[in-house]
């Protein structure tokens, strides 16, 4: 029999490990990525909840535990930068258990690296027209066949356009840039949150000696796509104290190559598939960066799409079952993400004081545990809320 064959357009987190199993699950997959070569750079994530059993499962775990960032605190400081308090980083982000915080990249590359075997990876393509038997014509100029298609480019993914699957994305009332920049208060393992009315900047780096990386999030209605820019950034965060002149000269002259921009947003979309072609990660269902969990659910959107296909000759039952178990994890994760990213921005200056204020008793309060569990409780809930179908080989680690 010969093996189906599979694309699979991104080559991100979800992309990569549906690479992986369909690889173990004899499929034979090919990854296209637009960028020339992996993206492995960006910033921390999270893996919480079923995702972990998907790395346990995947064999990877030990290998994205040991690139753990080792956060050690969270600390708030007033505008001008005197701290208000500092907090355990674990607790105050709810990580329970096995969860883990790595940079991006490294889970980008142990994913990457596990699927290489089995897989085909080609760089500096993508997809520009899909027919209804399959057939796939790139950018490069070339046509293939395959018989499965999978989109798990990302949040602007051009298969679910191709696939006339789009919808407008949601936007959250507020747009997220990150970049690195220099570690000029040589923090180690410690994150720095810093607000003002409508603007909040996070900044933290893994170690002294290395790079800092600088989140700053602002308040905006959506905003036309040619205005959502470094120099949009740069005016957003211009006139304020503390270290804001000296990121804003970092970022102004360019020192990091890796500068992010884009709007808070969601995917919420009626439908994931259409014919031969499947939606996956961001792509399908993009919860935004504010849940925490949108690596988490590409990692458990990209097991259960494997373990379906290799449970049904047919891709519409699979895709239909794939939907099925996925769905309902990925609608919660979409009430979260609008919820934290409401709260992500500050408001006005009285709920900025109140929340100093929080901070700064929390620590004293002898049931500040109890009090951060009943907030995160939340997430701990959705990052749960999907039963992983039930795979026939072992438990790797
Ligand atoms: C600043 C920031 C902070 C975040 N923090 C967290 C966090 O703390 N916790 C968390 O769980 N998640 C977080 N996220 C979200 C997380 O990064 C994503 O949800 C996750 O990476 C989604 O994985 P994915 O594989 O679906 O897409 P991606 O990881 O975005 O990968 C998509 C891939 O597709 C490629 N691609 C795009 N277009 C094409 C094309 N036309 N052809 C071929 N390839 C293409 C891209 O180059 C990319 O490699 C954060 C995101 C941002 C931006």
């Amino acid at each position: 029999m010969t093996k189906r064959s599979v694309l699979i357009s991104g080559a991100g987190v979800a992309g990569p490990l549906l690479a992986y199993w369909l690889g173990r699950h004899g499929f034979r997959p090919t990854v296209v990525e637009r960028a020339p070569a992996l993206r492995d750079g960006g910033y921390k994530v999270d893996v919480r909840g079923a995702a972990v059993d998907v790395l346990k499962r995947s064999g990877v775990y030990a290998a994205a535990r040991g690139r753990d960032t080792g956060m050690r605190q969270v600390t708030y400081v007033k505008t001008d930068g005197r701290p208000i308090a500092s907090l355990d980083a674990n607790m105050l982000m709810g990580r329970r258990g096995d969860d883990i915080e790595l940079m991006r990249g490294d889970l980008v590359r142990i994913l990457h690296d596990a699927a290489a075997p089995s897989t085909e990876f080609v760089y500096g393509d993508s997809i520009s027209a899909i027919e209804a038997d399959g057939s796939v014509r790139f950018a490069s100029g070339t046509t293939r066949r395959f018989d499965v298609i999978v989109g798990a480019d990302g949040l602007h993914s051009n298969t679910r356009r191709l696939a006339g699957l789009d919808a407008p994305l949601t936007h959250l009332g507020a747009y997220l840039s990150i970049c690195s920049v220099p570690n000029n208060l040589r923090l180690d393992r410690e994150e720095v949150f810093w607000a003002v009315p409508g603007r909040m900047i996070f900044l933290y780096s893994t170690g002294p000696d290395h790079p800092a990386k600088a989140g700053m999030v602002f308040a905006s209605p959506e905003l036309p796509r040619a205005e959502i820019t470094r120099d949009t950034v740069l005016s957003r965060f211009a006139g304020h104290g503390w270290e804001v002149p000296r990121l804003l000269e970092a970022i102004a002259a360019g020192s990091s190559d890796d500068f992010y921009v884009d709007g808070l947003s969601q995917v919420d979309l009626p439908r994931w598939s259409a014919g031969r072609v499947v939606l996956l990660g961001d792509a399908a269902y993009c919860p935004s960066p504010a849940s925490g969990m949108g690596t988490s659910e590409a990692l458990v959107g990209a097991y259960v799409l494997a373990s379906a296909l290799a449970r049904h000759p047919g891709h519409e039952a699979a895709f239909a079952e794939y939907e099925r178990v996925v769905r309902p994890y990925a609608e919660k994760n979409l009430t979260l993400g609008k919820k934290l990213a409401g709260q992500m921005v500050p408001g006005g200056r009285a709920s900025i004081a109140m929340r100093n204020y929080a901070m700064r008793t929390l620590r004293f309060n002898p049931w500040h545990r109890q009090i951060i569990e009943s907030v995160t409780k939340p997430i701990h809930e959705a990052a749960a809320a999907v039963q992983l179908p039930a795979d026939a080989s072992p438990t790797l680690v």
